[in-house]
């Protein structure tokens, strides 16, 4: 019997089923997956910063904050055709979806904007799902997104709604749900999900997950992040994330949200291949890759990295749901 799609969870169901006993956890969150997924196929996303550091806000696990002194270079917006060569690249080298990044704390409806609408129908052209992650939105905004032809919106949630404040100051819980809900009212895929090893505690993870999983429609993405302590931040002396712990949170991920693509985001570059293969045991079915340090802000194991891992796993890149739905 397939499980049920539910969005009544408690956090005590949650909690338990965090709790279960690992390795049967793992066999629960297997079983569920292949209910709702094909076991072999993950989901290659390129992601490609688009305008890079400078950002107004005080996110302390990010890089990008200009108050923090990190590494990262400040760029101002790449070029249109620069973004679609890298979109093309991306697609030749078996991604079928491309996110597009942007360091802002909201989107104002100026010229950059213009151009990023650009970006989004010409990538869209290559048949590729197009994502954006660009800060906050208003309604009208993501409808001029949605017409232009995106497929998905990031807004993370991050982490709890009560351990928010301790991570970001410059904005709260409650704009993030708000982005999410214009992001649906417009019609397109939402992307949303939290990282963990911020400090929050384990109730801290099970309150993100719940809102996650009690929402109208769960997102269609979830991408499960393990912090990236990017040294001149705030937390960049907190503790490596424990790989069970991760895979403990995709594992329940995937149990209480069956049928969204649970992504192995950040960190992802700190696990060993026997460490990643755990995490697709327990229901990962989408990555991210990508060169390993143009552009990017955390850098991610290369392409050919990812391909002769999938090789060695079995496992093949799943294929593009847009082209397949449209067909
Ligand atoms: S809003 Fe985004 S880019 Fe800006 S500091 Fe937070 S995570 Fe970084």
């Amino acid at each position: 019997m397939t499980s049920a799609i539910r969005h009544d969870w408690t956090k005590t169901e949650i909690q338990e089923i965090y709790d279960l006993p690992l390795m049967e956890l793992i066999y629960k969150a297997a079983t569920v997956h292949r209910e709702y997924h094909k076991a072999d196929e993950v989901q290659v996303c390129t992601l490609l910063s688009i305008k890079t550091g400078g950002c107004p806000e005080d996110c302390s696990y990010c890089g990008q904050a200009a108050r923090y002194h990190t590494d990262i270079k400040v760029q101002a917006l790449l070029p249109t055709e620069t973004v679609i060569a890298h979109a093309q690249k991306a697609k030749e080298t078996g991604s079928t979806r491309f996110c597009m990044a942007a360091a802002w704390r909201e989107v104002r409806d100026n010229r950059d904007f213009d151009r990023v609408i650009d970006m989004v129908k010409g990538v869209n052209e290559l048949g590729m799902e197009v994502c954006c992650t660009l800060g906050m939105l208003t309604e009208e905004q993501a409808q001029r997104l949605q017409e232009a032809g995106l497929y998905a919106y990031n807004h993370n949630l991050d982490t709890s709604e009560d351990y928010y404040k301790e991570i970001i100051s410059t904005r709260k819980f409650d704009n993030r749900i708000n982005t999410i809900n214009n992001v649906r009212k417009a019609g397109i895929t939402v992307c949303s999900g939290g990282i963990i090893g911020l400090g929050e505690t384990h109730a801290d993870r099970m309150a993100m997950l719940l809102t996650l999983a009690t929402m109208p429609k769960h997102p269609e993405s979830v991408p499960v992040n393990a912090l990236a302590r990017v040294k001149g931040t705030p937390l960049e002396n907190n503790p490596k994330v424990d790989i069970w712990e991760m895979v403990r949170m995709i594992a329940t991920a995937r149990i209480v949200m069956p049928a969204s693509v649970v992504r192995l985001s950040a960190g992802r570059i700190e696990m060993t291949e026997a460490e990643q293969a755990w995490c697709f045991m327990a229901g990962a079915n989408s990555i991210f890759t990508g060169e390993r340090q143009t552009l990017l802000v955390t850098p991610n194991p290369g392409v050919s990295e990812d391909m002769q891992m999938f090789e060695n796993l079995g496992l093949k890149p799943m294929e593009n749901k847009k082209t397949v739905s449209s067909c």
